[in-house]
């Protein structure tokens, strides 16, 4: 799941052949594969999942709109609203993540640098640029949640979800 994960971060041809492997059946009553991986018991797997959704359904993508049509068909969506209290805490904030945080910086050549603080999927404080989340404005847009990896485990002592 990691590999498909991966390559679903890729070019529309990649999260083309992601999201036809992982939904060949898109109108029948099947219940598809990913449903049963995102309720799989492996917190590892479902953490998998939930990344692979964000990466096929980044914004931006010419095909990112049907992506999202064939994953609220294939009940993904509520799927992963269910997921909101999951147990593990890794899955949660994937879930609510839009982004990974790679870059400490926030601008690249005049603009929002991409994986940076200030990652144009996070929202918007300028009213020249469309969020690439939600694409609303500034003023409508709520923001959103990404997240860090970090190099090594740590408690999280007064914030709990
Ligand atoms: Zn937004």
């Amino acid at each position: 799941m990691y590999v498909l994960s991966n390559v679903a971060s890729g070019n529309e041809f990649h999260k083309e052949a992601v999201t036809n492997q992982l939904f060949p059946q898109i109108g029948d009553n099947i219940q598809s594969i990913m449903i049963k991986l995102l309720q799989s018991n492996d917190s590892r797997l479902r953490t998998a999942c939930v990344w692979t959704v964000v990466n096929l359904t980044f914004p931006s993508r010419p095909g990112a709109h049907s992506r999202v049509a064939k994953l609220q068909n294939a009940c993904i969506t509520s799927q992963l609203k269910d997921m909101l209290n999951d147990p593990c805490l890794d899955v949660k904030v994937r879930q609510m993540s839009v982004v990974q945080i790679e870059h400490s910086e926030m601008m690249e050549r005049g603009k929002p640098k991409p994986g940076g603080l200030s990652d144009p999927r996070l929202g918007t404080i300028d009213q020249k640029i469309k969020c690439e989340t939600c694409m609303a404005n500034m003023a409508e847009c709520p923001g959103h949640f990404g997240h860090l990896e970090l190099a090594k485990p740590m408690f999280l002592i007064f914030l709990s979800f």
